[in-house]
């Protein structure tokens, strides 16, 4: 017998567009970087740290399209956008060296890694895991994905985002602390990085709080655009 069968219907493939191609590109993993611009780190109150980067995740059912409305999520008072580029990860990759892993890159897409500021604080005070401000439903906005051929590795130009036509978020790729590379290579020593699975690189500054009815909107010259309504 070929065929299996379930108890439940198993999770829908979580799938994202990509630019110019029918195929579309299937989700597997999302790893967040944090503190990954110097202004971001000061306006967080934290030091800028060349020791390693590190990580946080989101669950594959946090995605959510370019274009969408979602509702005002649950348990927070303090719900922040957090602009950035996301490397989308095309082969696999493990313990790469930083001069041949950009090779595993598929493409590059827009996204918004929503936190709920107010709960991420609690925890930290509390020493305890970020997961109640940064990995629930709806937190991880993403783009269509540019594909490497059309787009290249980009490590400067414009990250931008506007909430409600006024500019909140203004950057450089430039100025972040580990380039692309880098966080992947040092990522791929601790985990069997796989085709499919996404890397949010970091947020410049300027995050700040959004409210119901408001409208999201980012670009980073040479991936793309990225929009989000937040239901009134
Ligand atoms: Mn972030």
């Amino acid at each position: 017998m070929n065929e299996q069968s379930f108890q439940f219907d198993p999770p829908p493939v979580v799938a994202i567009p990509v630019a110019g191609q029918a195929a579309k590109y299937p989700v597997r993993r999302i790893f967040c970087v944090g503190r990954n611009y110097a202004a971001h780190a000061k306006e967080m109150g934290a030091e800028v740290d060349r020791t390693a980067p590190w990580y946080f995740n989101k669950g594959r059912d946090d995605v959510v399209l370019s274009g969408s409305t979602i509702p005002f999520p649950p348990a927070t008072h303090n719900l922040h956008h957090e602009m950035e580029m996301v490397a989308a990860l095309g082969t696999d990759a493990f313990q790469i060296e930083e001069e041949e892993v950009l090779q595993a890159v598929f493409g590059y897409a827009c996204g918004l890694d929503l936190t709920r500021r107010d709960l991420q604080a609690a925890a930290k005070e509390k020493s305890l895991p970020w997961d109640f401000g940064k990995n629930f439903e709806q937190a991880a906005v993403v783009s269509s994905i540019t594909p490497t051929a059309q787009c290249g590795h980009p490590a400067a130009g414009l990250i931008e985002l506007s909430v409600n036509g006024q500019v909140r978020q203004s950057g450089d790729l430039s100025q972040m602390i580990w380039s692309v590379p880098e966080l992947i290579s040092y990522l791929s020593r601790f985990y069997h990085l796989k085709a499919g699975d996404l890397i949010y690189t970091g947020t410049p500054q300027g995050v700040g709080p959004i409210k119901a009815g408001d409208h999201l909107t980012g670009r980073i010259a040479g991936v793309g655009k990225i929009e989000l309504y937040i239901a009134s």
